[in-house]
């Protein structure tokens, strides 16, 4: 293992656990958050629930699983490659969609619509009240007790009103410092996954081709030279070979940038990283203003597509039937979704309040498959 910067996190100035505990035996703080994210129910469920395309769609097309797991590759190598801490790193990968709800973007919309008089339902949110309070495998606490440095990568964005009440945790959003030179990693390490793992699902699917990839620059300039390298090459090898390139690309900017800003700022401690005043971990100019126009490609294109559109469109109206009928009848929910309907966990006053928040809690931790299934079972004349 490389030595870590002196402004890395590491076991010995992490803020540690809300609950205590005894250090781990064999292996790191970190490395013991990573593995009880793995073994954590919502992490299998990633599985089954859509990235961009519905899991039965196909079964080469990314889930939310092989998403985070790509996420969690570039992570680490960009954390090794700066001595920063890859464990963390990881754990945050691998936990940062575990809040999101079945159908991806669409379903998170649906939720949060349904949800808008009751404080909202954002996935990243979801994410950390995943971690914090819904998974149950401990005798003495209810969520897994993850180290403050892993919860903190989770909670990427977060609105004021929000911040003020998750107490240290959001104290960042509203005193403006910064977080983790890993949670920043693992925040641009999304970003690469999905850039790349969206233009190889949607050339898959078909619904994009590499005639429209051909005015991209930040494709087709990797194209051009696998094309001039290999003058015979096509199909899937040419978009592989094409794909890893730009992945590369991107990792190799970000490395080289954040490089140069860390010497600038020439920190010396984790305070100085997160009193720094702006993240230090980005991409240059150049790379920014490449990533920006295929972006907007993917959304047009891609994400925006009359075929993914049908789905999402869809989607929402499953998300927003089984909130009604639950909302409506929450003797349909199961047992201890009841118990947190009649506000036993979490303890909030408002009696609807926690009627929403427990079915937003049961309907988020669905899986694609598992909410349509409901929704038979709910809806469908004939169904049982
Ligand atoms: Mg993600």
């Amino acid at each position: 293992m490389t030595t870590l910067a002196a402004y890395a996190v590491r076991d010995d100035n992490s803020r540690g656990r809300q609950y205590t505990e005894p250090a781990p035996a064999a292996r790191s703080e970190f490395q013991r958050d990573r593995d009880r994210i793995i073994h954590s129910t919502a992490f299998r469920r990633l599985e089954y629930k859509t990235q961009v395309f519905v899991n039965h769609e196909g079964d080469l097309f990314r889930t939310r699983l092989t998403h985070s797991i790509e996420v969690a590759q570039i992570a680490r190598s960009i954390a090794r490659a700066l001595q920063l801490n890859e464990d963390l790193a990881e754990a945050v990968s691998l936990a940062h969609d575990l809040g999101h709800t079945p159908f991806g973007h669409a379903g998170q919309e649906a939720l949060n619509a349904c949800m808008k008089d009751y404080g909202g339902f954002e996935h990243n949110l979801q994410s950390l009240r995943t971690v914090e309070v819904l998974e149950e495998r401990y005798g003495a606490f209810d969520g897994l007790n993850l180290t403050f440095e892993t919860r903190e990568g989770i909670l990427k964005h977060c609105s004021p009103s929000k911040a003020q009440e998750l107490g240290e945790l959001g104290a960042r959003f509203l005193n403006r410092t910064q977080p983790s030179l890993e949670a920043q990693i693992c925040n641009l390490a999304d970003e690469i996954a999905y850039n790349n793992h969206d233009i190889d699902d949607g050339l898959r699917s078909g619904l994009i081709t590499e005639e429209q990839l051909a005015n991209i620059p930040a494709y087709a300039m990797h194209e051009q030279a696998v094309r001039a390298q290999y003058p015979d090459i096509r199909g899937r090898r040419l978009v592989g070979e094409t794909i890893r390139r730009m992945i590369n690309a991107h990792v190799i900017d970000l490395i080289k940038t954040s490089e140069a800003n860390i010497l600038t700022l020439n920190p010396q401690s984790l305070d100085d990283i997160r009193n720094a005043g702006k993240p230090l971990i980005g991409f240059s100019p150049e790379m920014r203003e490449q990533l920006l126009v295929l972006k907007q490609f993917l959304r047009t294109h891609l994400y925006r597509h009359y075929q993914v559109l049908r789905m999402t469109n869809k989607a929402r109206r499953i998300v927003g039937d089984l909130f009604g009928a639950f909302m409506e009848e929450p003797a349909l929910l199961p047992p201890q979704y009841q118990d947190m309907a009649k506000g036993g966990k979490p303890h909030l006053a408002d009696a609807s309040q926690a009627r929403a928040r427990a079915v937003a809690d049961y309907i988020a931790g669905m899986t694609d498959r598992y909410a349509m299934k409901e929704h038979r079972r709910l809806f469908a004349v004939g169904e049982i």
